[in-house]
Order: structure tokens, then sequence, then C-alpha cells
């Protein structure tokens, strides 16, 4: 059977998935309970709950999915790879766009078929408030994604250098600390720095504890998510490394640890 592979970047993804949100904000602004105070704390809501599934969803690809499996098997060796070569181009819109549009397009359309097949409650206007903040926040999650690499923009090896060097400090303050002097350098856009200090989304320090021992911080969106996931995934993360690489020195003797 041919390997099914979704193009790496399209317009006609990223413009469908616009189209979706905007319809979908639309039917929620005829809605008989509209209000923005509303639409506010439901896009809040709502970016807690898509952090969370995203970091649910970065510690399948990083740790249980086959790569043999259809389509997401690529997208689980595309993650690894991630932890090899740690650097995502921000400027790359078509391409992080497009992965987030894969993600969105979807959400939309069970977005449109619940708002048709439930009641105008208050009730329902916040549960599709909500989803819609999620197909938003899907859009972007690539991108954000790629602006908490923007350690990128350090030549690969310096960058590699550095963050093994933190990587060997005691504390997760010291560590957070020194990749925030790290990402100081690098010449992040002043809005998105500014939204990454407010914490509205994910920070280069936070994001990059991942790239430490990629055993915690697996939310890929704001973080906010993270002091609830990282107890509970990062002893399965470390039990799954362990197993992972008492199989490989049995196989590759000479390979001392997982990703080097
Ligand atoms: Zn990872
Ligand atoms: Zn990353």
């Amino acid at each position: 059977m041919s390997e099914i592979k979704l193009p790496e970047k399209s317009i006609i993804v990223i413009s469908g998935a616009l189209l979706l949100i905007v319809l979908n904000l639309y039917i929620l602004t005829q809605h008989s309970h509209f209000s923005v105070f509303l639409v506010i704390i439901a896009l809040l809501v709502s970016g807690f709950l898509s952090d969370a599934f995203t970091g649910v969803a970065h510690f399948g690809f990083d740790y249980v999915l086959p790569y043999s499996l259809p389509i997401l098997g690529p997208v689980a060796f595309e993650f690894n790879q991630h932890h090899d070569e740690p650097s995502l181009d921000p400027s790359s819109y078509g391409p992080n766009l497009t992965k987030g549009g894969y993600v969105s397009i979807p959400l939309s359309i069970l977005l449109l078929i619940l708002t048709i097949m439930t009641p105008k409650t208050h009730f329902w206007f916040w549960v599709e408030a909500t989803f819609a903040g999620t197909t938003a926040w899907a859009l972007f999650f690539h991108q954000i994604h790629a602006y908490a690499h923007m350690g990128s923009r350090l030549p690969p090896h310096v960058f590699k250098g550095k963050v093994e060097e933190i990587a060997r400090l005691e504390t997760k303050r010291e560590q957070r600390l020194a990749l925030a002097k790290l990402f100081e350098t690098v010449p992040i856009p002043a809005p998105i720095r500014l939204l990454q200090r407010c914490g509205l989304i994910l920070s280069p320090e936070k994001h990059n504890l991942h790239h430490i021992h990629f055993e915690s911080n697996f939310s890929s969106i704001n973080g906010w998510s993270d002091p609830l996931l990282n107890p509970l995934l990062r002893p399965v993360a470390r039990r799954y490394k362990a197993s992972r690489l008492r199989d490989d020195l049995t196989t590759n003797p000479t390979r001392k640890s997982l990703w080097t």
C-alpha cells in the first residue's frame, strides 16, 4: 500500500481553515445568547484545553505512536527528528499554518455540525464558543511552536551547545532563567515577545525545558496545562525512554543515549 502523504504547504488548506473559523464566529455572533465577555472567557478556557490537547498529542507522537502508522506515523517520526534538530523557522508561515490547518479544519466542521444539531441555549453557546476558540488555537499552534524556537536563528551548533550547558544546571529554575537569558539575544518580533512574556503564547524558556530531557513541558500553545500534565506524563516518558534505551543498547551497543 502506498504511503498517504499530505501536502506540506497548501494555500487551500490555510484559506479553508481561516474561512471556516470566520464562518463559525459569524454564526456565534448571531446566537441569541451572544456576549463578548463570554467569548473572551471561552477563548481563555479553550486556550487551556487546546494546550492540554497538544501536550497529550505531543507525548503520543514522541513515545507511543509507531512510525509505521499511516499519516500519524510520519508525524511521529518528524517529532523525534525535531528532538535531534531542534530548529523550526517562524518565517515558514506556509508549512507552519498548513500543519495547523489540518487540525483546525476537522474541528471547525465538527463545530458546524454541533451548531446545527444543538438547541440555542446559554449552555450550548458557551460550548460552541469554547469549541470555536480551539479551532483558532489549532490553526496557529505550529506557528507559535516555531516562535518558541527562534533559537534556530543562532547557528545550530551554538544553540545545541548552549542548551546542553543549561541542561547541566541543577534546578528547573536555574535552567529556565538561563534559557530566558539565551533567548534575550534572538530577534523575536516585539509583539510576539510581548505575547510570550504575558504567557498568552508559549515562551522559548518554557518550551525548551522540553528539549532538555524530552520528558516534560509537552504542550505547544501556551504551557498553561504543563503543571497538570508534567506529573502525569514525566514518569511514563522516563519509562519509555529507559525501555527504548535498553532495546537500543542491545541492537546497537555503541549508541550511548537516546537522541544523540
Ligand atoms: Zn518532543
Ligand atoms: Zn520544539
